[in-house]
């Protein structure tokens, strides 16, 4: 089916600028918005993908009182480092907002502000008094990730207001200590949620909304909106807005950019807009973004919640989960300045498991064999036959080419709906298509088909390779699979391409960090 005419907007979770990104970042939210993004342009549609960095979560003062300097600089820091980390690995942005720039400041704490009176004057706005422990030398409340003590759910030690165990969220009184800590009596504002929620149909996995369900249950239908922390968005003099309270302010600002983009009269969430919005995010984000969004487009009727949720599950790291603190991570930027082609075979790698359904596993030797594997394919079927069609006319395509073609584009369409994301099985088709080349490259009527196909199947993973095989066929643009028998502008050419070979890539000494701090 054919998007033409259709408009969307991707949103990808907003990091935390406290570091950089690692694989298991990127493979997750933001590789799932390009390649879908990618996906719709190639069917015709017009989509964005726009995000930013999260300036106001807590996290960025524990880096700052690790570093020594204050939160705004390493706001900046580390911004500039997601934004060149997300290039490396061709996640293209059309807008990627650093919520502390001149540029963007003024109208992000507006958006904020703006909500927060829409949900007093509808009179979904509660007021709590709790109490918050209090550390008395430092003269600050233990909010956000300073916040420190026993799960009330599984006992485990968790940080912040989140289990990561048991995925409990709390109130910090609700947290035991070991040791007393002293408390000081405050009043936070909380949003009052609705028990009705219509996620059919949006892509959420069924047990994702039952766990927002029991969210609801044990927090009794409220969402934190101010929290103690002295970094974030003035409140009154005790309390700052709460960045997970407020994310879909931060999204309605993102659908005001898109729908100047997208030349829409109106809002990208606005009730009546055209404009589909998807949003990706991690599992662990799922309660607090959805929170979020069905509390303040419930409260707020002017605006609607997403079309569709594209949650994700973590990948692990050869059997275990990545982590910044034990290094047991391989970093985007360790890839940059390394050839295109292998950015390619990571994103295709991790296109190729599945996080959909449940925890996927990174593992080295495989990641090395789809490399061999794909390099294989480039030098000996997509090199050569580029070469055999370069000086022969183009025929145009036969009966049973053209079915071949359709019903591999017909299983990627499959696999490339927002309602259910399944990027494997689009990896799968690439896999089927190579096995065929092994006949179809060699045979002169259909080398050139065949190269196309291919191309058309790769493109969302891998958009090198996509784009310049494009190129080599003569076709200008971006790569499109609207006319599929479309012969093209200009003559073949041979790839413009460096083809590495498998000792060019580190992957030996990742390796054997990897198993080192795995071991
Ligand atoms: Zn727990």
């Amino acid at each position: 089916m054919s998007q033409r005419g259709k408009k969307y907007l991707l949103i990808p979770s907003v990091p935390t600028p406290n570091g950089g990104l690692h694989l298991g970042h990127i493979g997750g939210p933001y590789l799932a918005a390009d390649v879908l993004a990618r996906y719709l342009r190639m069917r015709g549609a017009e989509a964005l993908v726009m995000s930013g960095t999260d300036s106001y979560e807590s996290y960025v003062t524990l880096q700052a009182a690790k570093e020594m300097r204050p939160p705004d600089s390493v706001c900046h820091a580390y911004h500039e480092r997601i934004v060149n980390d997300l290039e490396v690995m061709q996640i293209s942005m059309d807008e990627f907002v650093n919520p502390l720039s001149l540029r963007w400041n003024a109208v992000y704490s507006g958006w904020h502000y703006r909500i927060l009176q829409q949900l007093q004057d509808a009179g979904s706005i509660l007021r709590v008094n709790e109490n918050m422990p209090w550390d008395p030398v430092r003269k600050m409340y233990l909010a956000g990730c300073w916040l420190q003590g026993k799960c009330p759910q599984c006992a485990l030690e968790v940080t912040g207001y989140f289990c990561e165990n048991c995925g409990a969220h709390f109130r910090p009184e609700e947290l035991s200590h070991d040791s007393g800590l002293l408390h000081r009596e405050v009043t936070n504002l909380f949003l009052r949620l609705q028990d009705i929620c219509r996620l059919s149909e949006t892509g959420i996995q069924p047990e994702i909304e039952s766990s927002y369900r029991q969210y609801l249950n044990r927090q009794q239908g409220m969402l934190r909106l101010t929290a103690n922390n002295p970094w974030g968005l003035y409140h009154d003099d005790e309390s700052t807005l709460f960045n997970y309270g407020f994310i879909f302010a931060y999204f309605l600002m993102l659908g005001e950019i898109a729908s100047q983009r997208l030349h829409a009269n109106e809002n990208a969430f606005s009730a009546d807009s055209s404009i589909i919005t998807i949003a990706c995010f991690g599992i662990d984000n799922a309660i607090p973004f959805l929170a979020s969004v069905l509390g303040i487009t419930n409260a707020c009727a002017e605006f609607k919640p997403f079309d569709y949720y594209l949650a994700n599950h973590f990948y692990l790291l050869e059997g275990r989960k990545f982590s910044t603190s034990r290094r047991h991570a391989i970093w985007v930027k360790d890839f940059s300045g390394s050839e295109k082609l292998i950015t390619d075979c990571v994103r295709y790698y991790l296109s190729s498991i599945n996080v959909r359904e449940n925890q996927g596993d990174f593992i080295m030797s495989e990641f090395k064999a789809c490399c061999l594997r794909m390099m294989d394919c480039v030098q000996r079927l997509v090199i050569p036959a580029l070469q055999q069609i370069a000086d022969v006319p183009i025929t145009a395509i036969g009966a049973d080419m053209m079915e071949e073609m359709e019903s591999a584009l017909a299983r990627q369409e499959q696999a490339m709906r927002p309602v259910r994301y399944l990027p494997q099985t689009a990896t799968d088709q690439v896999e089927v298509w190579i096995q065929s080349g092994e006949g179809h490259a060699k045979a002169d009527g259909n080398a050139f088909w065949w190269l196309k196909g291919l191309c058309l199947l790769v493109y969302p993973m891998m958009p090198h390779l996509g784009q310049e095989m494009w190129f080599a066929l003569g076709y200008d643009g971006a790569p499109d699979s609207l006319e599929l028998s479309r012969l093209p502008e200009r003559r073949v050419r041979p790839l413009e391409m460096r083809i590495v070979s498998i000792q060019d890539i580190s992957l030996d000494r990742w390796t054997r960090e990897v198993m080192c701090h795995a071991g």
